[in-house]
């Protein structure tokens, strides 16, 4: 397996999904603790903003490329990512590995009652799976620097004792708050920032249809569904395009 590249900025991980199945099994077994992330075109460009976040993303072990832009990104800068790994895709990978491992998962995130419907649909799929505990993460709030700690939250997840905690804050925000509750969280072996994963499966979004997919225009379809994200996708489109050309005129990775 190659070691761990640099794409648009961020680390990536040039492996398979199955080969990310291993490596995730074995940061299940070590007996560390541990980030997996899933850098995406819009990560990339806020880790350019914001190097506290590109620390994060460097301090992951497991760093999986989510999106095709990072695909195009590494061929830009003359290297090869094998797969890309949606955050999506992943997490049903864990929730199987889970299930097989008799490992226990904790969901925190999204709005209102959206855990629990994504815990109750991953249960229908792996009905071994045991869930730890599922919320909401609407009042996990980041001001002016610091978290508004919530002792009352942590304490809530400690006491379930999760093996994997799969955190949807959106994009920086919930690697941040991993990295900063890890310690306090000593039986979580796993923990991965997913995004908009919870509102999939719990059927609040759709994602693309298959077609749309495959021809790596998942960014065309949420535009579409969600046209409010115009600047979101923007910038995953168009500014990390023009960030990593920049950068390739530069010589700059
Ligand atoms: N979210 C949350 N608390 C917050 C901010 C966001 O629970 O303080 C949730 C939000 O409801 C959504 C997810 O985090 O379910 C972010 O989804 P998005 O698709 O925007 O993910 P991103 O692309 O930012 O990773």
């Amino acid at each position: 397996m190659q070691g761990r590249l640099t794409v648009a900025g961020v680390p990536v991980d040039p492996v398979t999904m199955k080969e990310a199945e291993t490596r995730a099994a074995g940061l299940l077994e070590d007996g560390g603790r541990h980030l997996i992330a899933t850098p995406n075109p819009e990560m990339a460009v806020l880790a350019a903003r914001d190097p506290g976040f590109r620390k994060i993303l460097e301090g992951a072990d497991l760093a999986l490329a989510d999106g095709f832009g990072l695909r195009i990104a590494a061929r830009i800068e003359g290297t090869r990512i094998p797969a890309t790994i949606t955050g999506a895709e992943f997490t049903l990978r864990l929730a199987r590995l889970a299930e097989q491992k008799d490992c226990s998962v904790y969901l925190l995130g999204a709005g209102r009652g959206v855990a629990e419907e994504a815990a109750k649909n991953l249960t229908l799929n792996f009905p071994k799976l045991r869930i730890a505990g599922a919320e909401q993460g609407g009042s996990i709030r980041w001001i002016a620097g610091a978290w508004e700690e919530d002792a009352a939250l942590v304490d809530r997840i400690a006491a379930a004792k999760p093996d994997i905690l799969l955190a949807a804050l959106g994009h920086g925000k919930q690697e941040r708050w991993i990295r900063d509750h890890l310690p306090k969280l000593p039986t979580v072996k796993v923990a991965m920032g997913i995004g908009g994963t919870l509102d999939f499966l719990a059927g609040r979004v759709w994602r693309a249809p298959y077609l749309l997919r495959k021809l790596h225009l998942e960014w065309l379809w949420r535009l579409i569904i969600e046209p409010w994200r115009f600047f979101r996708i923007f910038e995953a489109t168009f500014v990390f395009l023009w960030m990593v050309l920049k950068n390739r005129l530069k010589g700059v990775r």
